[in-house]
């Protein structure tokens, strides 16, 4: 069955619950969510309450719970060990951020790899593996890697990286990959051709830790290394590839989450271009569509 969703908020005052309306009301059926703002530490407690009235109504809706997601806070950088105290507050962090997975049922969570900020490749790969050794093995959670854009000094924007990384880890169980095709073609992987990239992944890495794909368009041209993500068919990528990422037969049980772009910074694209998604068939003016519903 088609797994298709996007990144929905998480707030204080609905919290799990106010996620999965959120996703419903775009005809969602996955999601991705931060368990708060990705940008700094504030983090309030997970009430169960919440989680508890959003697990019965994904029982009365039939929704797949286990395919959901979480996003790690990108100011978690397990790769800088410069500074021994900002390198133990990444890993501490992260750690929290496993435990409210846990308290949430949640499986899975997405984790930039991180930047060496001048460390240097070899010494960002060990020190990322070093961080996840410390933390992976207590939770039931898998921590899934994202594939990069090559972005500044970011590790992770060649399968070899993601490969070096995982063989440094101890609990291969609980280590896993999350593709994005923005990344993926910023880094210089040509989505046109998905199945010849799912085979060379197989090769290096195995096609089975595959455990998210995120599905952008990209604002910029093969092999950029800028990471700017555009919407479904606006972008360098283009609608049909993208198609042919979403309903891959190899990748059939995977959730497939869309981060793209507000229109106008304000207004969510998802249920608009999840329902084009689903109709196979791109609207040239989807996006003037979505700025005139809203006016
Ligand atoms: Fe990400
Ligand atoms: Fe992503
Ligand atoms: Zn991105």
């Amino acid at each position: 069955m088609l797994l298709l969703g996007c990144h929905v908020g998480f707030k204080k005052d609905s919290q799990l619950l106010g996620s999965l309306e959120e996703a419903l009301s775009y005809g969602a059926n996955t999601f991705m969510f931060y368990t708060g703002a990705p940008q700094n530490t504030n983090r309030y407690p997970i009430l169960d309450g919440f989680t508890i009235e959003a697990m019965s109504l994904m029982k009365e809706k039939n929704f797949d719970y286990s395919k959901v997601v979480v996003h790690a806070p990108y100011i978690i950088n397990l790769a800088n060990d410069k500074d021994p105290d900002k390198f133990m507050f990444s890993v501490r962090f992260l750690q929290e951020e496993l435990e409210r997975c846990e308290l949430l049922g949640i499986q899975s969570m997405v984790l930039h790899p991180g930047s060496h900020v001048g460390l240097g490749v070899d010494t960002a790969i060990s020190n990322i593996a070093k961080g996840l050794n410390m933390i992976l093995g207590s939770h039931p959670v898998t921590i899934l890697l994202e594939v990069m854009a090559g972005k500044g000094t970011e590790i992770g924007s060649s399968l070899e990286e993601i490969k070096r990384i995982i063989d440094l880890v101890d609990d291969k169980e609980h280590i896993g990959v999350c593709l994005d095709t923005c990344h993926l073609n910023d880094a210089g992987y040509d989505m046109s051709r998905f199945d010849q990239f799912l085979d060379l992944f197989d090769d290096v890495i195995g096609i089975d830790k595959i455990g998210c794909v995120h599905i952008n368009d990209s604002k910029n041209v093969l092999g950029s290394h800028k990471d700017r993500h555009e919407n479904i068919g606006f972008g360098t990528i283009g609608f049909d590839t993208l198609l042919s990422v979403v309903y891959n037969k190899r990748l059939e049980d995977i959730p497939k989450i869309l981060e793209t772009p507000y229109v106008d910074r304000k207004i969510a694209p998802y249920k608009y271009e999840i329902e084009m998604i689903r109709n196979k068939k791109f609207d040239e003016h989807l996006i003037d569509e979505i700025r005139e519903k809203k006016n």
